[in-house]
């Protein structure tokens, strides 16, 4: 199952969002965020962790406008596919 990380950019204080899976000790997140801006290591503070996609992205509409638009826009996009792929089978 993946997990959504919520990380804060030092400098520009912006959110973005990192992918990884659910691991038994916890979870995992990938080196970039899903947008490629920001790099794990720029990172001050996780906003959230191990979020499903679902809780991700409802956390990350009431955060607003400091999260990152393309991470953002990724959720959206990852849902929609998923639900066409569900509604086929
Ligand atoms: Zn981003």
């Amino acid at each position: 199952m993946d997990a959504y990380t919520l990380k804060k950019k030092k400098n520009s204080g912006e959110y973005h969002l990192f992918k990884g899976r659910m691991t038994e000790e916890g979870c995992t997140s990938q080196q970039l965020s899903v947008c490629g801006k920001m790099d794990k290591s720029e990172s001050i503070e996780n906003i959230f962790a191990c979020e499903e996609e679902e809780t991700a992205r409802k956390k990350c509409a009431k955060i607003g406008r400091k999260v990152c638009s393309m991470c953002i826009s990724h959720l959206y996009t990852s849902y929609l596919i998923t639900d066409q792929h569900n509604s086929n089978s």
